[in-house]
């Protein structure tokens, strides 16, 4: 019997329960979600009228010959000896193309019904190639009658046909996770376009108009020009910084330079830069600060401070941040909490994403939603995390927790202040 053959299942020839068995199958097949869910059903579809041990589907591997499914069902369960049983049996198949029954026998020593395996190995076509086989394996007999064959054969059929369901299903996942993969370059070359193009084409368009002939500015105007372009390209070197951090945070190759630093003195440091920065907001740092130590990257820590006060003044401006330190067991938590629009909670499992923005109609405020996902790459670099809490009308919260260096760190003063 060759492939030709298969689906040749005469319902004339077959019992009422075998031709039962058989639409069940079918059924089962066509609903099933995935290849091993559907084999197990045809498994227990199948066991009531045609006796078989174990099961199992071989595919063809790059070199080898791979085991995809196996099932012990009978009673004597010998999970090792499933797949190789069958083994030499696949091979054939494979070489041959061809259905196979044989029977293996196990030896002298073997008592035991296994001693006598009956094998029927079936090819599996799909569409046209020979792409793996079944082999079923009878422990002790009786021999697979022409009929138990032939649904054997109508089983392979099915068989071969979930394994180009299955093959499609996994062409067009990948095919999906191309399409989006190319989406997100595409949208990523579109917001760096256009963020990058802003501040040049102001410098641009200034430039040009300072240096037109026809025109003599006066002293205001000109100092007035000259300074959009210094902040543009403040900005634009600013954008370009960000990129450059964010793909080499992506890429696992930013640079990081950890020493103590004194996290009192630290945040002493960003409030008052912040302040000679931003007129727009308040800030109120908590009075007695517990001395703790960090391993940190100053500049880079650094950083992540200054983008969530420049966030302040550009997302809650005319409000107080109040930054507090709350000292735990083994960490340290720094609060940031200002009183501005706050975040709406759809927003906020999204914030640290690459490029995400809270879409608002105010095009004045800038940014490319870099910042805060370089912050948590770099607060996750020293082995803390950072997140966000947020109601409307209400205000803002950053949390951000660190790991402190509790031998050089003054746990007294930090744990009593900690709870003041
Ligand atoms: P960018 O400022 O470049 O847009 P960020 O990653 O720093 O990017 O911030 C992401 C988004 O989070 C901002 O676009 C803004 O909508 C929101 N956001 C950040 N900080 C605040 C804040 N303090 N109050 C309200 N919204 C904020």
């Amino acid at each position: 019997m060759d492939r030709a053959d298969i689906h040749k299942i005469n319902p004339a020839t077959l019992r009422p329960e075998e031709l039962e068995a058989v639409y069940a199958i079918s059924r089962a097949v066509a609903l099933a979600e995935n290849i091993d869910s559907a084999l197990d059903e045809i498994i227990r579809l199948a066991r009531p009228i045609f006796i078989f041990d174990n099961l199992v589907l071989y595919l063809r591997g790059k070199e080898t010959l791979e085991p995809a499914f196996a099932r012990a069902i009978g009673r004597g369960r010998y999970k090792e000896a499933d797949l190789s049983w069958g083994e030499a049996t696949a091979h054939e198949v494979l070489q041959t193309g061809r259905l196979l029954s044989r029977i293996e026998e196990g030896g002298e020593d073997v008592h035991d019904r296994t001693r006598f395996r009956f094998l029927l190995g079936l090819p599996l076509f799909l569409e046209n190639h020979l792409e793996g086989a079944l082999v079923f394996i009878r422990f002790g007999g009786p021999p697979y009658t022409p009929d138990q064959v032939r649904l054997s054969e109508f089983i392979a059929g099915l068989v071969a046909q979930l394994l180009g369901h299955d093959r499609l299903v996994k062409h067009i996942a990948n095919l999906e996770a191309e399409r989006k993969l190319n989406q997100l370059q595409e949208d990523f070359i579109a917001t760096v376009s256009h963020e990058l193009l802003t501040p040049l084409g102001f410098i641009k368009g200034y430039a040009t108009t300072l240096l037109r002939k026809d025109i003599t500015w006066d002293e205001e105007t000109r100092r007035e020009f000259l300074t959009i372009i210094d902040e543009e390209s403040d900005r634009l070197r600013e954008l370009i910084e960000n990129l450059m951090d964010s793909s080499r945070l992506q890429a696992g190759t930013l640079k990081m330079t950890f020493q103590p630093l004194r996290l009192d003195a630290f945040l002493r440091d960003v409030v008052m830069r912040a302040l000679s920065l931003h007129d727009n907001i308040q800030i109120e740092l908590q009075k007695e600060l517990p001395e703790l130590r960090l391993m940190a990257d100053a500049s880079r820590l650094a950083q992540v401070f200054d983008n969530l006060l420049t966030n302040a003044s550009k997302y809650a401006p005319h409000s107080t941040v109040t930054i507090s330190v709350v000292a735990e067991e083994q960490t340290v938590c720094v609060k940031l909490g200002d009183n501005g629009p706050g975040i709406a909670p759809e927003h906020l499992p999204s914030l640290f994403k690459r490029f995400y923005r809270v879409p608002t109609p105010d095009k004045n405020v800038r940014g490319t939603g870099l910042g805060l996902f370089i912050c948590r790459q770099i607060i996750h670099a020293h082995g803390g995390e950072i997140w966000a809490e947020s109601q409307v009308g209400v205000g803002t919260t950053f949390y951000i927790r660190l790991p402190y260096d509790q031998q050089q760190s003054n746990p007294d003063l930090s744990l009593r202040e900690s709870y003041a």
